[in-house]
């Protein structure tokens, strides 16, 4: 790769590895479920667990009767095996990780993955282009006690910035789009948190520190075979749809590329119409911004919604569980 720094004596090739839209393959699975029969309750807060040969839930939606509970709630994987009366066998120890994205100028400079030699607590500062177009740098690592907030730090993200211009020169200067930081599920232990209780009917998939878009249908698979061994087991359909979710990466022809699109409402990330209004028809529809955001790309781009958020207010007005904050205040 040119554009690397020649200071970097040696690279590792990690055979097989591929960038790929975060978002769209968690939508997929979801919606071959539904497909399938699967029911999906939003805002369902499970609050306490109780067996007697079924589990009955209690959430913040209702009761839910089920036959078997599979959890896999990340940051709160070890809260919720409490809450089902199964013991925790782990604990969650956030671990923050903080995010660059760099300005679509940057991608040209980086047309791939760019790994350094990972230590034993992280896979290190990654320099990498997404599947829209941009270029990422980060995540840092950080443990933390706090589940739910993931903040950002200024000195850390300019770090972040330094390093991928010390990797590859040509990205110093090139302006931040955004930034972003998330909170790892890890606990006290590098590996993933399995547990089966096949006389309770329970399994707890825990502790899925990173890799956990990687790993989502070998862990899928696992768990169907750790079900297989309990009492009336569990077979799995015959003929399971395929499901093609709209495309959002730039390798493949977008929607604005095709006729009748409506109009562009996104002009960064150049987003239709049309994909807006379809997002409302599917099967999962989003329930705030974020979701709209993250199933379309509308709003995340180097304007980061200035331009369009009033026109977006406007399209989604009524559709939104948490409406667009511009729609509440009476902004244009
Ligand atoms: C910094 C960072 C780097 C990452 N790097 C990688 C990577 O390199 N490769 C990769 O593949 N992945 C990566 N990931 C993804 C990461 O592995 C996943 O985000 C992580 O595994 C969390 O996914 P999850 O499905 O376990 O949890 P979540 O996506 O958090 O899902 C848990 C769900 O459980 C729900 N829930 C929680 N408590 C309750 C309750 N009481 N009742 C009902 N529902 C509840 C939550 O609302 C949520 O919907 C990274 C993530 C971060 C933050």
């Amino acid at each position: 790769m040119p554009s690397l720094s020649e200071r970097l004596a040696a690279a590792l090739e990690v055979p097989g590895e591929h960038v790929i839209d975060p978002w769209s393959a968690p939508l997929a699975y979801l919606t071959q479920a539904i497909a399938l029969g699967a029911r999906f309750v939003r805002g369902a807060e499970l609050l306490k667990g109780t067996f007697d040969g079924a589990w009955r839930l209690d959430t913040t939606a209702g009761e839910i009767v089920a036959d078997t509970v599979i959890n896999t709630a990340g940051l709160y994987g070890d809260l919720v095996d409490d809450r089902l009366g199964l013991g925790a066998g782990f604990r969650i120890k956030p671990r923050k990780g903080q995010f660059v994205v760099l300005d679509k100028a940057a991608c040209r400079h980086v047309p791939r993955i760019i790994l350094p030699v990972p230590t034993e607590i992280t896979k290190g500062i990654v320099v990498c282009p997404t599947a829209f177009g941009n270029v990422l740098v980060g995540p840092t690592a950080e443990e933390q006690e706090d589940r739910v907030r993931a903040t950002v730090e200024t000195e850390t993200l300019e770090t972040l910035v330094r390093r991928a211009a010390e990797i590859v020169p040509a990205l110093a200067g090139i302006p931040v789009t955004a930034v972003y930081a998330g909170l790892r599920p890890a606990s006290e232990e590098k590996g993933y948190r399995v547990f089966v209780r096949p006389e309770r009917r329970a399994i707890t998939l825990g502790g899925i520190r990173s890799t956990g878009l990687s790993s989502a249908l070998g862990l899928a698979q696992h768990a169907l075979k750790l079900h297989a061994g309990f009492a009336g087991g569990y077979r799995p359909p015959e003929n399971i749809p395929a499901i093609a979710t709209p495309n959002l990466a730039e390798c493949r022809e977008r929607d604005w590329q095709r006729p009748d699109h409506g109009e562009i409402v996104c002009h960064c990330e150049l987003v239709t119409r049309r994909e807006i209004e379809a997002t409302f028809e599917s099967a999962v529809p989003p329930g705030d911004f974020g979701g709209l955001r993250r199933r379309t790309r509308a709003g995340m781009g180097r304007c980061q919604g200035f331009y369009c958020n009033a026109r977006l207010a406007e399209m989604t007005k009524g559709k939104l569980a948490t409406p667009l904050a511009v729609e509440k205040e009476g902004k244009q």
